[in-house]
């Protein structure tokens, strides 16, 4: 098994694509980037087998960065009585939380608030899903120190969790846990860079044009010449894109929405909450606290049809449905003055022949499918369920390879909990490097100008930027703003770090190339 670097750069990605150009054959060729795909390369790679993944913009492009950044412990799922998928997330949630990414994972708090719109009757119901949902998290084996178990609290404890809940006939909440990702983006790099550790050629702007059991013509988007990669076995992780490339993957994509708040405005810091959407028992909106102090606001469900856009929109339909929903239960409601940012990803529906065609049941589970020319497709799953759908992947070509090992392997930056809190470095860089954080915390103190945020008001230091250019794969400043960060999100902070970080990752390319 070929050991190597986990930095992923454009010196690399040079070497890599030239090796495939020179007709080096590889075991196992992956299309995309996105969660499903990185997931992939690691669980082959880490089995030994030599891998090459191709993706046509940048690591996380695609759904994979659009997510509500929830580990989930499958809830839902039993709640419509699929017991497999709901066992399959909250084992999957174990393994992230407490081996292969507790540095990305924290336990997350959520509130249903308990106004005079939920009745006594469906306060019992959701209580006896939260606490079915907890057996789950012991069948799992989750430690109760992670993931505590789900509890009612009183009017005033809920709001001293939420102080911008509505007061006027709040009679109390019901407390659960379940796990909450730092940032599905960093997630995903983090799969490609432990990937590229064993040797996994991770190529971003490289895009499919024709794909075949045997390999695949792609193109470099930086420099438009084409190449025939040769593999013995090719898996196509394109998401809701899958379907272009093989014509038997038929998909049905479906649009969530989020909005970006601020957290401090509306009153939330620490503790979500799961707001029933009135007249519809079951269904909920969600506010979402993050570690930079912005609350997402989701979700919707639509279906949508035609062509896929690379970078869905949110409709003002969604909008209105967000800001009316969460608005039931706080103090002030929401208006579109409160929106900072808004963001949209497709789920990767399957629509298989013979399927359910009742979307809400099939969605969620995932398909790993054989075409006649020998392309295996994994599609549809979540994000929390990456690893078992890149197992069953591997595990659907024909090589020679042992069993998949990413039960038990963790993540570049990983750590045990307690030694992540002795990091030397600030709480924001740990939360998003895990140990690593140490290196990018000592990289500004060599350089101080280095520990600088690169805008005023923009939390992001400029090591963070030399560090995405040089070891994440970021190949412009895009790649740092909107996926090795997520400064992007709000429009206004794009506006002011973009000049400073262009300018950043110029610069550090330039040293790249010198170095090499
Ligand atoms: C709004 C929303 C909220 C969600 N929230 C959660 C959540 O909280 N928790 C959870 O577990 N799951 C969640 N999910 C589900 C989860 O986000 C997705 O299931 C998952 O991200 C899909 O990942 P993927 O890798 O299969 O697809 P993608 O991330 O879309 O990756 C596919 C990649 O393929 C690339 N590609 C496409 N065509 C080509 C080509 N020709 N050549 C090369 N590359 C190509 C694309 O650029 C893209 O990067 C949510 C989904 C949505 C839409």
């Amino acid at each position: 098994m070929t050991q190597r670097t986990t930095a992923l750069n454009a010196q690399r990605r040079a070497n890599d694509l030239e090796a495939l150009a020179a007709g080096e054959v590889v075991d196992v060729l992956v299309v995309g980037g996105g969660v499903t795909g990185a997931g992939v390369a690691l669980d082959a790679a880490s089995r030994g087998l030599s891998v090459a993944l191709v993706e046509a913009q940048d690591l996380a492009f695609g759904t994979s960065r659009w997510s509500s950044k929830l580990v989930h412990g499958g809830l839902r799922y039993l709640a419509k009585g699929d017991v497999g998928l709901a066992h399959e997330s909250a084992v999957e949630r174990g393994i992230l939380m407490t081996r292969t990414a507790p540095h990305l994972t924290r336990a997350l708090p959520q509130l249903v608030p308990l106004l005079p719109e939920v009745s006594t009757r469906e306060a019992g119901l959701i209580y006896a899903g939260l606490s079915a949902g907890d057996v789950l998290r012991r069948v799992a084996r989750t430690p109760s120190s992670l993931l505590p178990r789900p509890h009612k609290v009183s009017g005033p404890e809920a709001l001293a969790l939420a102080p911008g809940l509505r007061r006027e006939g709040l009679r109390g909440g019901l407390l659960s846990f379940d796990g909450q990702l730092i940032d599905d983006a960093r997630l995903v790099v983090a799969l490609a860079r432990t990937a590229a550790g064993f040797g996994a050629r991770i190529l971003t702007r490289t895009r499919v044009l024709t794909l075949s059991g045997t390999g695949a013509e792609v193109v470099d988007e930086l420099t438009g010449s084409q190449v025939d990669i040769q593999a013995r076995s090719v898996i196509n992780a394109a998401g809701v894109w899958a379907g272009n490339l093989v014509d038997s993957v038929r998909l049905r994509p479906s649009r969530g929405s989020h909005l970006v708040l601020d957290g401090t405005r509306m009153g939330i810091s620490n503790t979500a909450l799961t707001v029933p959407v009135p007249g519809h028992f079951g269904r909920y909106a969600l506010v979402l606290p993050q570690a930079d102090g912005r609350v997402y606001l989701g979700l919707t469900d639509e279906p949508v049809d035609g062509p896929i856009p690379d970078v869905p929109t949110v409709p003002e339909s969604d909008v209105d449905f967000l800001l009316e929903v969460a608005s039931t239960v706080l103090e002030h409601p929401l208006t579109r003055d409160d929106i900072l940012g808004r963001f949209a990803g497709l789920r990767p529906l399957i629509d298989l022949p013979g399927a359910s065609k009742r979307s809400a049941d099939l969605s969620r589970h995932h398909a790993v499918v054989r075409a006649p020319n020998g392309v295996v497709t994994v599609v549809g799953g979540k994000l929390t369920t990456y690893r078992k759908m890149a197992a069953d992947a591997v595990d659907a070509v024909d090589l020679p390879a042992g069993p998949s090992t990413t039960k038990s392997l963790p993540l570049v930056g990983a750590a045990p909990r307690a030694d992540l809190s002795t990091v030397d470095a600030p709480a924001r860089l740990v939360s998003r490097y895990g140990a690593e954080a140490a290196t990018i915390h000592a990289m500004g103190e060599l350089d101080p100008t280095l520990a600088e945020p690169v805008a005023p008001g923009i939390p992001l230091t400029a090591a963070e930027v030399v560090w995405a250019v040089r070891q994440e794969g970021a190949l412009d400043a895009a790649d740092v703003l909107h996926r090795r960060t997520r400064v992007g999100l709000v429009s206004a902070d794009l506006e002011v770090a973009m000049p400073a970080v262009a300018d950043l990752v110029a610069r550090t390319l330039n040293g790249l190339t010198q170095e090499a």
